[in-house]
């Protein structure tokens, strides 16, 4: 790549999906411009890069992002238009070097991954390449992603008693990603006409999910395998049919006790317990991944659910992981889960979030893009899926502008690249 000069880098502050603030940042070359915009999680992982919230109460209750905008616009700005820059991954080093903390407390991890989301957008539009285009790396060969719509939600994404937080459909089965979103939508639509037939609410959490009052898992996925029928679609895990597979984020470190047992209703399992509630899970229903199952700080739980389960079912590690190339080799030198979730702002740069990838595909582990229950309009994510090819996206419900930013995203790629496959890679 030859050097490239910005002329100017701005950020100030939006309304994420949840009505708080968060960053957008825009970069400017000459005649050219890229935007970017950054989410932010509710059930965060411990070691995820630090987000900084400005803290002042008379503003948004303390979240604004000022402190993060003033970063941007003043010593980044310095640093970006100060000289020459030859790739995404000067630029990212640069950025975690001027911050200088090993979390990326100091600029805050909001304000750096918006810069770095916008230099990859304007690097790629000066290569005059589509983002996906421009962001396959080595190894990856690009591919649709199968889309996880998280169709019913709890935990920290609703005021419900249910403690799992995303029960997701996956279209395993489809053809294309056109007939994967509109098996989405189906569902969701017959979903909807369930729960209303049931006297359920059909008031909706965070990602767009329905939010009906269930307390026991079981009782949300009986719900989701009658939708899927009700849609007229064989529930199932293959990719020989056009069937739909249920996967599911318990994000267990959210109901994980003080004592070390998980609150699932009223009744405490101990971690073997909540492993044996999975295993029968799976034996009823057709489950095919499971995400967080065990709690970020249980890895002796972890090992008995990746030695139980990990054969035939994908395990993904996301607060355990949290996009961290060095806690994902540490969990495949443990033998804990066999997949990881990718999310962008967990780690703080693009370049170090195609490390982790590229670490996953090291250690045999699969990967699923994902973006977070705060969002914002940005596609980003559908690029980055289709491009490092992990064949799998979650990005809530198929319904929300926020959440069908990227799935449209994905159905624009798709149409105007026909040749593209559809679907998890063997
Ligand atoms: P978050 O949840 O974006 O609220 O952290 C998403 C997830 O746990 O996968
Ligand atoms: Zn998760």
């Amino acid at each position: 790549m030859t050097a490239v000069r910005f002329t100017d880098v701005h950020a100030h502050e939006i309304l994420d999906s949840r009505g708080r603030p968060t960053l957008t940042v825009t970069i400017t070359s000459g005649p050219h411009q890229a935007t970017a915009s950054v989410p932010s999680g509710a059930s965060t992982g411990r070691n995820e890069a630090h987000e900084l919230r400005d803290g002042d109460p008379a503003r948004y209750g303390g979240a604004g992002v000022l402190t993060a905008v003033g970063a941007v616009n003043g010593e980044v700005r310095d640093l970006l238009c100060g000289r020459p820059w030859t790739s995404l991954s000067a630029v990212d080093t640069a950025l975690v070097e001027l911050d200088g903390t090993p979390n990326k407390a100091r600029l805050g991890a909001n304000a750096i991954i918006g810069v770095s989301m916008a230099t990859a957008r304007l690097l790629a539009q000066l290569a005059d390449t589509p983002l996906w285009t421009w962001l396959q790396s080595d190894g990856g060969q690009p591919r649709l992603p199968v889309p996880h719509f998280n169709v019913l939600n709890g935990g920290a994404h609703a005021r419900t008693p249910l403690a799992f937080q995303e029960f997701m459909i996956a279209p395993l089965g489809a053809d294309t990603v056109h007939d994967a979103v509109r098996a989405g939508a189906e569902i969701y639509a017959a979903l909807r006409a369930l729960l209303l037939d049931r006297g359920h609410s059909v008031g909706l959490g965070d990602e767009g999910g329905f939010a009906p009052d269930l307390t026991q898992p079981e009782d949300a996925l009986q719900l989701l395998l009658r939708a899927i029928e009700d849609a007229g679609y064989p529930a199932g895990t293959s990719t020989d049919t056009d069937a739909v597979a249920i996967a599911l984020d318990p994000a267990a470190s959210q109901f994980r006790q003080p004592d070390g047992t998980y609150l699932i209703g009223n009744h405490r399992h101990s971690p073997t317990e909540l492993v044996q509630r999975y295993v029968e899970m799976v034996r009823d229903f057709p489950i095919w991944s499971i995400e967080d199952g065990m709690a970020e700080d249980d890895d002796e739980g972890w090992r008995e659910l990746t030695d139980e389960l990990g054969e035939h079912v994908q395990l993904v590690g996301d607060d355990n992981f949290v996009t961290n190339p060095t806690l994902i080799a540490r969990g495949a030198d443990a033998g804990i889960a066999n997949a990881a979730l990718i999310k962008l702002n967990q780690i703080g740069t693009v370049s170090e979030t195609l490390d982790a990838i590229r670490v996953c595909r090291e250690r045999g582990y699969r990967q699923m893009i994902s973006h977070r229950s705060g969002e914002t309009t940005d596609d980003f994510i559908a690029d980055l899926a289709v491009a490092t090819g992990c064949g799998q996206l979650k990005s809530g419900a198929p319904a929300r502008g926020e959440r069908t930013a990227k799935y449209n995203r994905l159905l624009d790629i798709a149409t105007t690249n026909p040749d593209l496959p559809y679907g998890r890679p063997a």
